[in-house]
């Protein structure tokens, strides 16, 4: 396997509201999150997105400083970045989303360029079914991992387009949610068979504050979420999961249940770091150090032994 993460996915400005403050234009979007969290670990990571001509070339560098490629990054003359505006209520866990501005979005059309059309993952953030369907059309060749997140926004326009892309691909990342809405199934376990039943062999359920679940064949993974008295921002916590669930991947390039489960451990501790502050703040500052503190308390957190034998 080779090392090359293809990310395909939004750069973004989001407006936020939570109990513990707000912010507005801050730099966002799931493909700056994935990249950021991906690029902790050891590959070489590309950015398929677009940003309009309003995008500072302050938050491009940030990306770029961190040994991200933004090739195919594309830039378009008069025109705004994609927008998105959420409040959360004092359950963190669930969010209302109070504006979406498409912008460049609406009339993106994707290019891969050359250098990544081999990429042995390929990560089709949370976008348009159609956009990650033309990205993954790019693709040399079917890459080795291919990994898919969605959300409401999506399921709810393009539902059919979503089932066809959905049975191209190996590993799902949704919140439970989402995993419901897409199944109409309460149970878990129900949705994430009637999921794999599709195709994807790897299906993770983000539960926000509760963790994360994985589901392979007849076996499941349960991992809880590092609890904090006060959670600032849990936006982009998923997709600082999902970046690094494949970062973790693409630098150990093995795809099995158990290889899963670390990826998640680490998918779980990078979160967290995400939601501790506003926007990427935190993760901007994350290192390799922090993390691996991190993965030891999320490992004594939820590590236990049977001493009784009945
Ligand atoms: P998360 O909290 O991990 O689900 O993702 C938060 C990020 O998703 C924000 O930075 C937003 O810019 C981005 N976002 C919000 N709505 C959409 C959408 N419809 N499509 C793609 N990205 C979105």
């Amino acid at each position: 396997m080779n090392n090359k993460l293809l990310v395909l996915g939004t750069i973004a400005y989001d407006g936020i509201e939570t109990p513990l403050g707000s912010r507005d234009k801050i730099l966002g979007g799931c493909a700056t999150y994935i990249g950021l969290s991906a690029s902790l670990f050891n590959n070489d990571c590309g950015i398929v997105s677009i940003i309009g001509s309003d995008f500072k070339k302050e938050h491009l560098k940030i990306i770029k400083d961190k040994g991200i490629d933004c090739s195919g990054v594309e830039i378009v003359e008069n025109s705004k970045t994609f927008y998105w505006k959420g409040r959360y209520e004092d359950n963190l866990n669930s969010r209302t989303t109070l504006e979406t501005q498409l912008n460049v979005l609406e009339k993106f059309k994707p290019i891969v360029p050359y250098k990544y059309r081999d990429s042995d993952i390929l990560v089709l953030g949370n976008l348009d079914p159609n956009i990650q369907l033309d990205v993954l059309n790019q693709m040399n060749s079917r890459p080795k991992i291919i990994i898919l997140d969605t959300m409401n926004y999506w399921i709810e326009r393009f539902e059919n387009q979503l089932e066809k892309l959905i049975k191209k691909i190996d590993i799902i990342s949704i919140n439970d949610d989402e995993a419901r809405q897409i199944t109409n199934e309460y149970s878990l376990l129900k949705a994430a068979k009637k999921i794999s039943n599709l195709g994807p062999k790897f299906i993770i359920i983000k539960k926000g504050e509760h963790g994360a679940m994985l589901f392979n064949e007849d076996k499941i993974f349960s991992i809880p979420a590092i609890p904090f008295e006060e959670v600032y921002d849990p936006t982009g916590a998923g997709d600082s999961f999902l970046g690094a669930v494949s970062g973790y991947l693409s630098q150990t390039k093995k795809i099995s249940f158990n290889n899963l489960k670390s990826a998640i451990a680490h998918g779980i501790a990078v979160s967290s770091f995400t939601v501790q502050k506003f926007g990427t703040e935190n993760l901007l500052n994350l290192t390799q150090a922090k993390l691996s503190l991190r993965m030891n308390e999320l490992k004594n957190i939820s590590e236990f032994e049977i001493n009784l034998n009945f």
